[in-house]
């Protein structure tokens, strides 16, 4: 497994007209979350849900033909990460299930961790999986309960059955339905129109584009229900040990938007300012690795009183360097992608600040990269723990062996950088940035809060 993989972005709409268009700009909102295909499934005036999906980026995948195709107030859409690996345009989603009672369709964000397991019970009941996503999983299991049950227990009975990370919409031909698993990993939020309808949204950044108010977070293992009888709550797992992924705070999520509670930019400041009161650094000049560390060089400039400088500028029109077939075009890649503006850093202590270093190629580059551009001492700050341990729950970041934080120390991996000194924030300065006391930190800690079902052996999996 080579590329490093993000995870996705799911939201829908309900009452709202032409509720595609609306979720065309909402999905943009949320492209940061996955660039590899993108779907949306809408309930026509007919009551028929039609549906498209192809890989690509949003602004491609729907120009006007399709979105004139796609017309109801009443829709779910999803953003899948880029990968070259693992499945193709069958996993793009939605699913669509076609029923005799009714279709419905299913789009989510997260791994299931207990997939196999599911799957394999279910194929030996006689059903047949066209895809490897764990949606058409969650669809299948939905699709055996719903006999004799509403849609809202069906889906409380599917969840009940399922592990990990998995932040769902579905719909039918009259009603959305939001899921969230029971550690609530992934985030998922509601919002209402002014105007009436309501959407809910993997980022609060959706609502955003699309004008809607912030309604609340939706809480871990809670189902919600919205169709002709109003708003509906149901609870499906009452022992639920609230698990927020701190990468979405640390990386994934975007700067504008809010995440139960703590804004992602104000979190990301916060640990800049804390990583420079557990790191200080005898510098010159703070920069940022465009864009992901803006906000904590933002932090570790304000707190150290030092200037906060555009040491390196990014070039928009690259494509991502994680998604390079091998390690040689990784590094050239990181050399197109950022470039070191030489009257900043010429002469200068610098105090670089990045988010996180995953296998090391981007943090290396930029160490050689501002050295020859001519700064004196370059002291790299990373504002989060060392990343040592696999994420499975929805963050493909490869096995530990391609962790460079699994196989060296800090120091080691200061001297592999280049660094003149290197330093991390620790895991205390997560909790207080965010101020919450439960969050997922596995992958640095190495302490899962769920059961792992054989993943830790095997790291060929998948993601949504
Ligand atoms: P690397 O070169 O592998 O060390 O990549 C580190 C950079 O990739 C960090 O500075 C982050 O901005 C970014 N990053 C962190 N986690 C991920 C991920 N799961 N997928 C893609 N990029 C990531
Ligand atoms: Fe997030 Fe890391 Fe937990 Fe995965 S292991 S959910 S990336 S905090």
């Amino acid at each position: 497994m080579e590329e490093i993989h993000e995870e996705c972005g799911v939201l829908g709409f309900y009452g709202v007209e032409q509720s595609s268009r609306l979720a065309y700009l909402a999905l943009q909102a949320l492209q940061h979350r996955g660039q590899q295909g993108c779907g949306m499934a809408v309930v026509d005036p007919e009551g028929q849900i039609r549906l498209h999906k192809k890989a690509g980026l949003v602004k491609d995948v729907f120009a006007e033909k399709e979105l004139a195709g796609l017309p109801g107030n009443l829709c779910i859409g999803h953003v899948r990460y880029p990968t070259t690996n693992v499945g193709g345009r069958e996993n793009l989603q939605p699913f669509v299930i076609t029923r005799k009672g009714g279709s419905f369709a299913v789009a989510h964000n997260g791994n299931i961790i207990n997939s196999h397991e599911v799957q394999s019970r279910l194929e030996k009941l006689g059903h047949l999986f066209h895809s490897t996503s764990d949606s058409e999983l969650f669809a299948h299991l939905i699709g055996r309960e719903l006999p004799g049950k509403g849609m809202a227990r069906a889906i409380a009975s599917a969840a009940n059955k399922l592990d990990g990370a998995f932040s769902a919409v579905v719909l039918t031909a009259d009603a959305l339905y939001a899921c969230r698993d029971r550690n609530g990993f992934r985030p998922l939020s509601i919002g209402r129109f002014p105007e009436g309808g309501f959407m809910v949204a993997s980022e609060t950044c959706a609502f955003e584009a699309v004008r809607a108010e912030f309604v609340r977070d939706m809480e871990p293992g809670e189902i919600v229900s919205i169709g002709p009888d109003g708003v509906k709550s149901l609870r499906y797992a009452d022992s639920c040990q609230h698990r927020m992924c701190s990468m979405e705070y640390i990386y994934f999520a975007r700067p504008d938007s809010v995440i139960e509670g703590c804004g992602v930019h104000t979190f990301r400041k916060t640990t800049g300012k804390l990583l420079f009161r557990e790191h200080p650094a005898d510098a010159d000049i703070v920069i940022s690795v465009p864009e992901s560390s803006v906000s904590a060089a933002i932090g570790y400039a304000e707190a150290s009183g030092l200037p906060l400088e555009m040491g390196l500028l990014k070039n928009m029109y690259v494509a991502r360097t994680f998604i390079q077939p091998n390690q040689s075009l990784r590094d050239i890649g990181v050399k197109m992608k950022l470039s070191p503006v030489r009257s900043i850093v010429r002469g200068k202590r610098v105090v670089v600040i990045d988010d996180s270093i995953v296998r090391g190629t981007t943090s290396r580059q930029i160490v050689r990269m501002l050295r020859d551009a001519g700064a004196t001492e370059v002291h790299v700050r990373i504002a989060s723990p060392k990343y040592a341990w696999p994420c499975y729950y929805g963050i493909d970041t490869g096995t530990r062996e391609q962790l460079i934080g699994s196989r060296l120390s800090e120091q080691e991996i200061c001297e592999y950088l280049g660094a003149d000194s290197l330093h991390y924030l620790s895991e205390q300065a997560l909790y207080q940035a965010s101020g919450r006391t439960e969050l997922c930190t596995a992958c640095f800690s190495g302490q899962y809060p769920t059961d792992l079902y054989g993943y830790d052996n095997n790291h060929q999996y998948e993601t949504d």
